[in-house]
Order: C-alpha cells, then sequence, then structure tokens
C-alpha cells in the first residue's frame, strides 16, 4: 500500500499531539506577572532566571499537560540556545502583560504595542478545541515546544481578563516598593495591599512608627 508524499509530510513535520490543558483561572496571567516582585524597588527580584524556574512555574501553576513539559525539558537538554530563546520570548511577553495590566490598574492607556505582542503570542497559541469535560479543562493539539505553546493558559487568561478589565478590580499593591498586581474581589472593592500579612502590616507598622515618633 503506498503512503502519499503528503501524508509523510504531515507525520514528519506536524505530528500533532493531542493533550488536555486545564481551564485557567483569570488571575493566572497576573501570577505569571507576579513571578517579577518589588517591582518598585531598585533591584527587583526574578524567579524566571534561567529555563528550568520558568518549567517548574508552569507545573505548579499552569495546567499545561506533563507530556508538553516533559518535550521542552528533554529539548532544552539537547538544544540549550533554544531554550534560550523560549525564556527571552515568555520575559518579553510577561512584561507586555506587565505595562498592560499595570496601565489598566492605574487607568493609563494601554499601549498598541503591547498588544501585538499578546496577540502575535495569542496567534501561535494552541487553539481551544473543545471542552474536555471529563478533566475540566481544553482539548488542545499541539505540534512542537513553543513558547505560545507552553504559556497557552497564561494568554487564555491574559485575553479573557483583558476583556473583562472594566468589569474587573484589577489593582496593584499600595506599597510603592512591592507594585504586585491582583484582583480585588473584596466585597466593598476596598483591597489595597498584596497580602495583609505583608505589606499591609509593614504599612500599619511605618504610620504607627511615624505617629509615635511626632508624639
Ligand atoms: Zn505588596
Amino acid at each position: 500500500m503506498g503512503v502519499s508524499y503528503s501524508s509523510l509530510m504531515t507525520v514528519s513535520r506536524h505530528q500533532a499531539v493531542t493533550t488536555v490543558i486545564v481551564a485557567p483561572p483569570e488571575g493566572l496571567c497576573l501570577d505569571f506577572v507576579n513571578t517579577r516582585y518589588w517591582r518598585g524597588s531598585p533591584v527587583p527580584t526574578d524567579e524566571l532566571t534561567s529555563f528550568p524556574p520558568l518549567l517548574g512555574w508552569l507545573k505548579a501553576k499552569s495546567g499545561v499537560d506533563e507530556t508538553l513539559l516533559k518535550s521542552a525539558d528533554a529539548q532544552s537538554k539537547t538544544e540549550p540556545a533554544k531554550a534560550e530563546d523560549l525564556l527571552s520570548e515568555a520575559i518579553s511577553l510577561r512584561e507586555a502583560l506587565h505595562r498592560l495590566f499595570a496601565a489598566a490598574a492605574t487607568d493609563r492607556p494601554l499601549l498598541a504595542a503591547d498588544f501585538i505582542v499578546v496577540n502575535s503570542a495569542l496567534a501561535e497559541a494552541p487553539p481551544r478545541r473543545k471542552l474536555a469535560s471529563a478533566d475540566g479543562g481544553w482539548e488542545v493539539s499541539w505540534s512542537s515546544v513553543s513558547m505560545p505553546a507552553l504559556l497557552a493558559s497564561v494568554l487564555w487568561s491574559a485575553a479573557d481578563l483583558l476583556l473583562a478589565r472594566n468589569d474587573r478590580r484589577i489593582r496593584q499593591c499600595a506599597n510603592e516598593k512591592c507594585r504586585f498586581l491582583f484582583i480585588d474581589e473584596s466585597k466593598n472593592g476596598t483591597r489595597r495591599w498584596c497580602d495583609m500579612s505583608s505589606c499591609g502590616n509593614r504599612a500599619k507598622a511605618r504610620r504607627h512608627l511615624l505617629k509615635k515618633k511626632q508624639a
């Protein structure tokens, strides 16, 4: 039985793997942005200093299928230069998302250049083909390890949150050294701090100290 040239090409160049990516929470894109934190301080802290921490973050947070992560891990060992490229594309996306959501949080205009970064990654992300009801996610198929495939769930959550931004309270932590981004889901919409046990308490302690000094 003969195999046509075109079907051979399909198999060798586009071996698609069908997997499930868990439907992301809306705030996943902000979690990704917050992998660089203390953004208001002279030296911010960055969790994504190399490719392995990016894979670690994806494994812990993104709901991306293990098969894709394992392929990415294997490929990063045989092609370290490609892993470097993937990391720098991921960082460019993260910084574009940071500028967009920080602007949304402070009522500043969202820049077209940042939309271009997000839209070109979205265009290459695996499409959400159908609901995988048993797994609570989206069935997708991908044929190669790429930044948009790895970050598909981040991209979907970013697109959903950008579209819904006028109906959500996107905030930046009031600690000017922190500047963590979050969605304020408090009843009265007055949450100011990323986390009361750190930034909020620090601010309270500072005010207390100031009052004592003035007294
Ligand atoms: Zn904070």
